[in-house]
């Protein structure tokens, strides 16, 4: 039997454990319907193969069943509230859903804020008309410029913001928008019904709790949900950097908040699989220490005898894990051949230069570029949506499209998607585009080249 179809007869956990489906039917009555099929092996408790294919297994334990509350039933619930996350969940608060948005800190902005990774790149590329063209607008302009007015950013081209500034203005919107947030709340499984989701399972302080709903927003970064539902998806490698902040150092006025500041990067020289725990938390602790480390001999130059290690980002700094293989994965061609897409929900700018057939391509001379609906649908759940870093796209691409950018431009676009197929009770596959795009236009967002 195949990992998803044993998937789909069974209770996933974060643990990666498939509770045996005959356990499982002990819990019907607790409110939480979990499909009932026993997978034709007779097989139970097997493991997600993701764990078999990053970590090395030794053995295998039972996870016990037990009942799980249903405390809550919106719209939607958007996973994660990273930049993709908030700007999905504002967006279908806007559209007229009820949603709730699971984070597993206790802010918003993810690797934006969390990771300190502050300027807001690929936000411009090469235009049809003009040499250097605004490609997002919309929710990311919206948040940019209320940044930059108030001189919580600098920088209008690639704004450079202030983490605590952002991490308020976001919150603001979440608030102001209507949708209900659960922090230090960390998503930890789904329930299926066929190939719809039926529940996210939420592990918190009070303990573990259900949340039915109608629609799902995978704005994990990760990928996780896709994951635990079995829809097929790439892992990648990518190196890892830990970003740090000096303070009491030399006055200049390239840092805000804090002139008196350096940011400071320990990273990885070889692409890292992110999703090797071990791994990652040994590079997490070296870059503390080299970190620490460097600070303590700043402070032996002039000037920076006061120097000292001000904070390391809360948030490991990973760019790319689980990939989506959506309906239609953004290619490099595609950013590079101004490919127009019917379902079109948003423009993309550019990043770096690269080699693009034999011949290095500066920043410069690339394209914006298009990014449509279907590489935001997996291929197997009906009610799911997935934005930020994890969407389809390949691995030729990946700089422009994990950048902080085009992760809202992507969750927007499932924000909106997401509220209009819990209006028209609709998969997210089936959500009428014309409606879908002049929503997003009206919304600002910049869809024609
Ligand atoms: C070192 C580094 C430097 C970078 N530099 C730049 C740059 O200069 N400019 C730029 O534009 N981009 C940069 N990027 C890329 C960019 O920051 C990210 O790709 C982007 O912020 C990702 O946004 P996201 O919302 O998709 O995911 P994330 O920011 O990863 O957000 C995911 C959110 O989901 C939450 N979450 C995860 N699992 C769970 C769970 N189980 N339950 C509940 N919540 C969960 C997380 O806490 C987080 O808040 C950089 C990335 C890195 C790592």
């Amino acid at each position: 039997m195949d990992r998803r179809k044993f998937i789909k007869s069974s209770l996933i956990g974060a643990t990666g454990i498939a509770v045996a489906p005959e356990m499982i039917a002990q819990d019907v009555s607790a409110g939480v319907i979990v499909p009932g099929a026993v997978s034709s092996d007779g097989k139970a408790g097997a493991v997600s193969t993701d764990v078999e294919k990053h970590l090395s297994v030794s053995g295998y334990v039972k996870e016990p069943s037990h009942k799980v509350p249903v405390v809550a039933d919106p719209d939607v619930v958007v996973v994660g509230g990273g930049a993709a996350g908030v700007a999905a969940a504002v967006c279908a608060a806007r559209g007229g859903a009820s949603v709730l948005l699971i984070e597993k800190t206790n802010y918003l902005g993810g690797l934006w804020t969390g990771g300190l990774v502050l300027p807001v790149l690929a936000t411009y590329g090469k235009g049809r008309n003009e040499p250097w063209d605004k490609a997002v607008r919309g929710i990311c302009s919206e948040v940019c410029d209320t940044l930059l007015d108030k001189g919580w950013a600098v920088n209008p081209l690639n704004p450079r913001v202030d983490p605590e500034a952002t991490k308020y203005l976001l919150d603001k919107m979440i608030y102001e928008a209507g949708v209900k947030v659960l922090y230090n709340s960390t998503a930890a499984g789904v329930t299926m019904s066929g190939n719809r989701i039926e529940s996210v399972l939420v592990d918190c302080n009070t303990g573990r709790i259900a949340i039915k709903c109608r629609m799902v927003v995978d704005a994990s970064g990760d990928g996780l949900v896709f994951n635990w539902t079995g829809d097929p998806y790439e892992a990648r490698r990518y190196h890892m950097t830990i970003v740090g902040r000096a303070g009491g150092c030399p006055a200049t006025n390239d840092e805000i908040p804090i002139h008196e500041m350096r940011e400071m990067h320990s990273g990885t020289r070889e692409a890292m699989d992110g999703l090797d725990v071990f791994k990652v938390s040994e590079k997490q602790q070296k870059g503390r220490f080299d970190l620490f480390e460097r600070v303590q001999k700043m402070k032996t130059k002039p000037g920076y005898e006061n120097a000292y290690l001000m904070e390391i980002a809360p948030t490991t700094g990973l760019r790319v894990t689980r990939v989506l293989d959506s309906l239609h994965n953004v290619t490099l061609e595609d950013s590079m051949e101004w490919t127009e897409y019917p379902d079109v929900i948003g423009m993309s700018g550019v990043c770096d230069p690269f080699m693009y057939k034999g011949r290095k391509i500066t920043r410069q001379e690339r394209p914006v570029w298009q990014i449509p609906y279907r590489s935001l649908i997996p291929r197997e759940t009906q009610n799911l949506l997935v934005a930020g870093r994890c969407f389809g796209y390949d691995q030729g691409i990946t700089w422009d499209a994990r950048e902080i950018s085009t992760c809202m431009v992507t969750g927007q676009a499932a924000g909106v998607a997401a509220a209009m197929a819990v209006n028209s009770r609709c998969a997210a596959k089936d959500v009428n585009i014309a409606g879908l795009q002049k929503a997003l236009r009206e919304a600002g967002v910049r869809l024609d080249f």
